[in-house]
C-alpha cells in the first residue's frame, strides 16, 4: 500500500477517531486537581505564596530525585534563570541544539547572549557529542578558565542539552565534552518529566535544569515550570531572583538587585500537585500507546516509529514518526483534514529570522531529522485498552 494511506490507516486503527478532532496532546484531569484549585479559591491563597507551591516543589524533588526544585511561571523563565545562574551574560555564546523548541534559543537571547547552534544525532535526537567535541577542538581555545570561540572572539559559557519529545540525550558523553572545555552543563528537560537515563531521572545531570508544565506537556499547571538543581546555594539564588530579588524583612520592601517576577502562583501549583499524583498513570498509558504504535507501524514501509534508545526510559511525551520527506506534506495534509492532528518537528533555529546571524556548526543530521519527523496523537488516554 502507498505510504500515506498506510499511515492514515494505522492512525485510524490506534486512535479510533469518533468524529471529534484528535489533538496532539490534551491535558487530563482525573484526580484531585479540582479539589485543590477549589481550596485555593475558597481560602483566597491564589497567588505567589501558599502551601501548594511549597508542596509542588517538594513533590517534584522527590519524584525526580533532584535535591531542590524551584517553581516558576513557565519553562522559559526557568531556562532564563538556569542560564543566569550558570553565569551567562551579555556577549557570551551558549551551545544549544539547532533542533529544539524556540524557547531554548529565546532564553539565551534574554541574557544578551548568542545562541551557537550544534548538530543532532538520530538515535536519541539530542546533540551529537562526538561531532560537538570535534567541532570545539577545531574552533575553540582554552584561555585560563574560559573557552573562547576563535572565530568570534566570544567566550562559550554553557552547553544546553535538550531531551527531544522525552527521549534522553546521550548525557554522559555530552557532559564529558562540557567538562573537558569547562563549559557549564544545563539540561532543558522541559519535555522529559518521567524520562530516565541509565536509571536516573533527567534533570539530575545539569548544574541546573529546567522543566515545563505548559498545557501540552505531560503534566500541566496551566502554565508553569521548575528550575532543578542538586546545589542548595543555586536553588536559594533561583528562588530569590524569581521573587523580585526581595530580601526577607517583616514589612519593608528591600531589593538588592534586578530580580524577576517568575514565581509560580499557588493556584497553578494546586493543579500541579494533582497532576503529579496521576503522573505514573499517564506514563503507563503513554507506554501502552507507544507499544500499540510500534506494533501497528512495524509493517508500514516508509514510516518508522521512533523508540527509546537502549539505556534510557522515555516518557513518550510526543510520539514521533520518521517518514520519507517525499510523502511528509501529503501525510500532514490528509491526517489533519481527517481531524487526526499531526505536526512536523520544529524548523531549525538557525533558519528563524532573529537567529540567522548566529554561529552554527554543520547541521547535516539535524536537516535530515527536520525533513522527516512528524508528531502523532499522544494523549495518555489513547493508550487505554478500551479506547
Ligand atoms: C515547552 C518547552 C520549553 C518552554 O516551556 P514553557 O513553559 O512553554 O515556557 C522549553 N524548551 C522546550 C524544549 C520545550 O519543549
Amino acid at each position: 500500500m502507498e505510504t500515506c494511506s498506510a499511515i492514515l490507516n494505522v492512525l485510524r486503527d490506534v486512535v479510533k477517531p469518533t468524529g471529534s478532532f484528535i489533538p496532539l496532546h490534551e491535558p487530563t484531569f482525573a484526580g484531585n486537581e479540582k479539589a485543590y484549585v477549589d481550596e485555593c479559591v475558597d481560602t483566597g491563597w491564589v497567588s505567589s505564596a501558599g502551601k501548594f507551591v511549597d508542596r509542588f516543589e517538594k513533590d517534584l524533588a522527590s519524584y525526580t530525585g533532584v535535591k531542590r526544585s524551584v517553581a516558576m511561571s513557565n519553562g522559559t523563565s526557568a531556562l532564563h534563570l538556569c542560564l543566569r545562574l550558570a553565569g551567562v551574560d551579555s556577549g557570551h555564546e551558549v551551545l544549544i541544539p539547532a533542533l529544539t523548541f524556540v524557547a531554548t534559543a529565546n532564553a539565551v537571547a534574554y541574557c544578551g547572549a548568542i545562541p551557537h547552534f550544534v548538530e543532532s544525532e538520530e538515535q536519541h535526537l539530542g546533540i551529537d557529542p562526538e561531532k560537538l567535541g570535534a567541532y570545539l577542538s577545531e574552533i575553540a581555545d582554552k584561555d585560563g578558565e574560559q573557552t573562547i570561540n576563535r572565530k568570534t572572539g566570544r567566550p562559550i559559557k554553557a552547553l544546553v542539552i535538550m531531551h527531544t519529545f522525552g527521549f534522553p540525550s546521550r548525557i554522559d558523553e555530552l557532559k564529558a565534552v562540557a567538562d573537558k572545555w569547562d563549559i557549564a552543563f544545563i539540561e532543558d528537560a522541559a519535555e522529559s518529566l518521567g524520562s530516565y537515563y541509565k536509571g536516573v531521572h533527567t534533570g539530575n545531570f545539569g548544574l541546573v535544569s529546567a522543566m515545563s508544565y505548559n498545557g501540552n506537556k505531560i503534566v500541566t499547571t496551566g502554565g508553569g515550570g521548575s528550575l532543578l538543581t542538586n546545589d542548595d546555594a543555586l536553588a536559594d539564588k533561583a528562588k530569590f531572583l524569581s521573587t523580585t530579588a526581595k530580601e526577607p524583612h517583616p514589612y519593608e520592601y528591600v531589593h538588592t538587585e534586578v530580580g524577576y517576577n517568575y514565581r509560580m502562583p499557588n493556584i497553578n501549583a494546586a493543579l500541579g500537585c494533582g497532576q503529579l499524583e496521576t503522573l505514573d498513570e499517564f506514563l503507563k498509558q503513554k507506554r501502552a500507546l507507544a507499544k500499540a504504535y510500534i506494533n501497528a507501524f512495524e509493517d508500514v514501509d516508509g514510516a518508522d516509529f521512533i523508540q527509546e534508545p537502549a539505556g534510557t526510559v522515555s516518557n513518550y511525551w510526543l510520539c514521533a514518526l520518521r517518514v520519507n520527506p517525499a510523502t511528509l506534506q501529503d501525510v500532514l495534509e490528509k491526517t489533519n483534514k481527517e481531524g487526526i492532528m499531526t505536526r512536523p518537528i520544529w524548523k531549525l533555529m538557525n533558519k528563524l529570522p532573529m537567529y540567522t546571524h548566529c554561529p552554527s556548526m554543520d547541521l547535516d543530521c539535524a536537516e535530515v531529522l527536520e525533513s522527516e519527523i512528524i508528531n502523532i496523537p499522544s494523549t495518555p488516554k489513547l493508550g487505554l485498552p478500551w479506547m
